[in-house]
């Protein structure tokens, strides 16, 4: 009988996720997060002037638009629509307070750049016979990279606990019934776990589908990768942080600096929900 009620509030307190198995039946909100702001810049570009958190704002208010305009049935949250900045664990209690279906995190990628050692000079050192000269090297790090591409993150299985933990606790928040949901209850860990292994087999759907759009787009796919982050790890619900291009490569701080680019990285990630809410609404 426990098992039963707690199968039942967990369903009902899990974003729609309403069945024992673990099944998705609607997509109906989706958190938008852009990564980083206010004093929390991100990556810089290589020419030093553009900051992460500014693109990750403007193309995560587009796939909000996105949403908005050309699929009604679904309700973007956002966790910041200004340039301020917020803790990682405000990000998904603002997902998990607003029962969201998925959670999308957008960043920017940046890579160390490159390190050489130039001939600046020489100097003379020794005295006599010893008496030498010897050149002066200078090492620059250049900023820029000709690393380039997209990837998509979903939460490590060594983060595993972190998100049953969030699970259960959310779950004691919603129905205010607190051990019913105790994870240390073996039948009721079993629940939580359930939806955990669900939550991470969807963010990989999702993921690979957000991939695909870019990949059609023309953009180089790095696939989907698998990273222990604490913003995904406590949101009660799938969820990605997607990578959309690497801030310190010119070509790209270009792109991901234009309305062009910022539209089509929009675009591609709005069709990537919507060709995932299609599959997950029709299957049931
Ligand atoms: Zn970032």
């Amino acid at each position: 009988m426990k098992h039963i009620i707690s199968c039942l509030l967990l369903g009902a307190s899990l974003c729609g996720y309403q069945s024992a198995q673990g099944q998705i039946k609607k997509i109906e909100k989706v958190v938008l997060d852009a990564g980083h702001g206010g004093t929390d810049a991100g990556a810089r570009g290589g020419s030093g002037m553009l900051n992460e958190k500014d693109i990750a704002l403007a193309v995560t208010l587009k796939v909000g638009r996105y949403l908005n305009d050309s699929l009604r049935t679904v309700k973007p949250v956002f966790t910041r629509t200004t340039d301020v900045f917020i803790p990682l664990a405000d990000r998904h209690e603002i997902a998990n307070q607003a029962a969201a279906d998925l959670f999308l995190s957008i960043h920017i990628n940046a890579s160390p750049g490159s390190y050489e050692k130039i001939k600046v000079g020489s100097r003379t050192v020794g005295k006599g016979k010893k008496r030498r000269t010897i050149p002066v090297y200078k090492t620059i790090h250049h900023r820029e990279t000709k690393a380039n591409g997209c990837e998509t993150y979903v939460l490590g299985l060594h983060r595993n606990g972190q998100k049953e933990n969030a699970i259960s606790e959310f779950g004691e928040n919603v129905t205010e019934e607190p051990g019913m949901l105790n994870i240390n209850d073996p039948q009721t860990a079993i629940i939580v776990a359930q939806y955990s292994q669900m939550f991470l087999k969807k963010s990989v759907t999702l993921a690979q589908k957000v991939q695909d759009e870019f990949a059609a787009q023309g953009r180089k796919d790095l696939g989907v990768k698998q990273k222990g982050l604490e913003v995904l790890a406590g949101c009660v619900m799938p969820g990605v942080l997607i990578e959309i291009g690497f801030i310190n490569n010119e070509d790209e701080e270009q792109y991901l600096n234009s309305e062009k680019g910022q539209n089509e990285v929009a675009y591609a990630i709005f069709k990537a929900i919507r060709n995932f809410k299609r599959e997950v609404e029709k299957t049931n």
